[in-house]
Parts: C-alpha cells; structure tokens; sequence
C-alpha cells in the first residue's frame, strides 16, 4: 500500500514560512513539551518495529498494539511470516484496515528478509525502501527509532504541524522533510518526529486544532487562522440557524391557511 498524506482540514495552511529564528523558537518549545517522546508502537525488535510500522497505515498505534502480539505468537521470525497463508495473516491483521494488502506486504516484506538479508532488517535505506509495503517514512522511522539514524519521517501529523508552524511551504512529504531537517540539529533530528507527532495527535488535531491551550501559540502563525476560521463557521451557523427558522416560520404559515 502506497505511504499517503491526508491534507483533510478546511484550516487553510500559512502562505508564508516563518524566519527561521521562530521556527527554532517553535521547535524547541516542543522539544521542551514532549521531552520523552517515543514511539507508541511496540516492538521488541528491527523486524517487529518493520512490520508494526507497515500495520500502522491509515491506523492507530493503539489498534496495532492490540494485534502485534497474536501476529509475533504465531510468527516470530521473518521467516516463518515469509511463508504463512495469506488468508492467516488477513485474519489477524484484519482490524487495522487494508487488511489484504498488508497481509500481503508483510508476508513479501518478511520473505525479502529471510531470503536475501540473512533474516535481518538492513541498515540501509534503499534496501529497506526495496521491501514490499515498505516507503520513504516507513524506512525512516525503522532507522530512526532502531539504528538510531538522524531520518526524520514526515506522516499525517508531522506534515499537517510542520505547514501549520510555517516551518514549510512544502507540498509533498519529501519536499516537508527538506525543509525540517534543515532546521533541526542532526544529533537531534530523530526526535522531532516525536515532537511534531504527539503535538499533532494532543493538540494541534487535524479539524480542532486547540491553540487555547497550544504551548507556541503566541509564535504560531496559525493561530490567528484557527481562530479566523472558527469565527466563521460560528457565523455560518448561525446565519444557518435564522435560514431554519425562517423557513419554518413560512411553512407554518402555509399550513395555517
Ligand atoms: S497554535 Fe494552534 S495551529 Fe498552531 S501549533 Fe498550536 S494548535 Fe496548532
């Protein structure tokens, strides 16, 4: 299944990036709110982590954690998921969604694995990116959170915070991950996609984002966007709500007659 980005909101995203003066200033209040952010997924091992974060698409951590652990009782190397049935697969992994082609994927994905890397997750990035299911953000967070690498991967929440921080004018993920990496200190680049993630998932949320209680809202160029916007839906609302009544009051006159 091919790595997506969902742009979804109606919040229009800042025209303008911010200096990078604001921009540093932005991500160390992060760095400074989620000093401990980790990954939420679970895994115990390269192989693990791989096949959660391919699981992950379109899906929770939570839901993944949930269904990891049957998965790894029943296959726990990558050989013996290289060659399970498809259909046994599809059923366990059936609650995290595109179910079909993960199944397939993890199975492909494992069998590359055991045939032609001796049954370990590669190091490298294009021979993780060569796996089947396996894309750009996929490998980077592999290499980040396991190897330790500086990779920064850009995902949903990473790439909708960055835009809305005016940390990017980015369009793609690759073109968003350009243009953080050049703001954050290697040594520290792995764990700004835990800042920008579990901000994204707490606070700055996809349709309400909540700036009142948002730690860079006074920098944030957003900010005054949010609140542009949640005006006007209040004031849609209500024109919406006078439109009811007038209508209502018409019809009532018309069943009077
Ligand atoms: S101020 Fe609002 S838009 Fe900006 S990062 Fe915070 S929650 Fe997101």
């Amino acid at each position: 299944m091919a790595e997506t980005i969902e742009t979804g909101p109606k919040i229009p995203f800042p025209r303008k990036r911010v200096t990078k003066a604001i921009a540093r200033e932005e991500l160390a209040i992060l760095e400074a709110a989620y000093p401990d952010a980790v990954t939420e997924l679970v895994y115990d091992s390269p192989f693990t982590l791989l096949i959660a974060v391919v699981l992950s698409a379109q899906c929770t951590d939570a839901r993944v954690n949930l269904t990891t652990p049957h998965l790894f009782a029943k296959y726990p190397k990558p050989a013996a998921l290289g060659s399970a049935a498809q259909e046994d697969v599809e059923a366990i992994v059936k609650s995290c969604g595109f179910f079909r082609t993960k199944a397939k994927n993890i199975i492909a994905a494992a069998a590359a694995i055991a045939s032609q890397h001796g049954g370990e997750v590669p190091r490298d990035r294009d021979a993780l990116e060569a796996l089947p299911g396996v894309g750009r953000k996929t490998a980077s967070v592999v290499m980040s959170v396991v190897f330790g690498d500086a990779a920064f991967a850009v995902d949903t929440h990473v790439f909708r915070v960055s835009k809305r921080l005016g940390l990017t004018l980015g369009t793609t993920p690759l073109s968003v991950e350009r243009d953080v990496v050049a703001l954050v200190p290697e040594e520290k680049l792995r764990h700004a996609h835990h800042w920008l993630i579990l901000h994204g998932r707490a606070i700055c949320k996809a349709q309400t984002p909540q700036c009142l209680r948002c730690p860079v809202a006074t920098i944030c160029p957003s900010a005054a966007i949010v609140a542009r916007v949640a005006t006007a839906k209040r004031h849609a609302k209500g024109r919406a709500g006078v439109k009811t009544l007038v209508k209502g009051t018409y019809v009532g006159i018309s069943r009077g007659r």
